[in-house]
């Protein structure tokens, strides 16, 4: 069981690059000094227990029919509605949309946004890109792997980021989403935006 004192974070961990997240919070956890217990939720009864939580990119579909199915659904919704931060990336950006276009996945209309999923390309056509991203002193490396992109934002999401002018990086109050996958390179920057409000880490890890 988590320990009072130490910061809980939690990955939804039914599907997709669960391990690499909790490695970038896990050195994030050292950077800024503190004892993060990290936890892969599959189940509920964890989330409500949680400081920070990420929704990890995978493929929307599944991750979204299982956090249905296990009922994490509504305890991921109370987590962001409460305002703890919460982080999506990539897949799980679609899962928290308020529109996937696409039947399949039951969003969680966290982020009103509109998604079209693989809009930059398939899996084959995945590529690195240096990105500007506000609240970044340095340009971020974003890795694109069959990433969605925003299509619509209404005016309550501030759009971070752009790539061939479409948003790839958005927060939405207590929530940051993003295209691409911070938790595939070293750089913590946006794993501290959204958990910290701060880029202590601008100087890359
Ligand atoms: N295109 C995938 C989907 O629709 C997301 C890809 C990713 O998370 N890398 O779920």
């Amino acid at each position: 069981m988590p320990s009072s004192k130490n910061l809980v974070a939690g990955v939804i961990g039914v599907q997709g690059d669960v391990s690499e997240h909790m490695g970038a919070i896990s050195r994030l956890g050292t950077q800024h000094n503190l004892s993060i217990d990290t936890f892969a939720i599959r189940q509920i009864g964890i989330i409500p227990k949680c400081d920070f939580l990420t929704i990890p990119g995978g493929e929307s579909t599944t991750i979204s029919r299982l956090i249905d199915d296990t009922g994490m659904s509504s305890e991921i919704i109370t987590h962001a509605t409460s305002g703890k931060p919460l982080l999506v990336t990539c897949a799980g950006l679609i899962v928290a949309s308020s529109n996937a276009n696409d039947s399949r996945v039951k969003t969680l209309n966290l982020l009103d946004v509109s998604i079209n999923r693989n809009a930059f390309g398939r899996q084959i056509d995945s590529l690195e890109t240096h990105l500007s991203i506000v609240g970044l002193n340095d340009p971020f490396p974003a890795v694109f792997i069959r990433a969605p992109a925003v299509d619509s934002v209404s005016k309550n999401v501030e759009i971070l980021a752009e790539h061939e002018g479409k948003p790839v990086a958005i927060r939405q109050d207590n929530i940051i989403g993003t295209s691409f996958h911070p938790e595939l390179t070293s750089d913590l920057r946006i794993h501290d935006l959204a958990f910290f409000g701060t880029t202590i880490s601008d100087s890359k890890a």
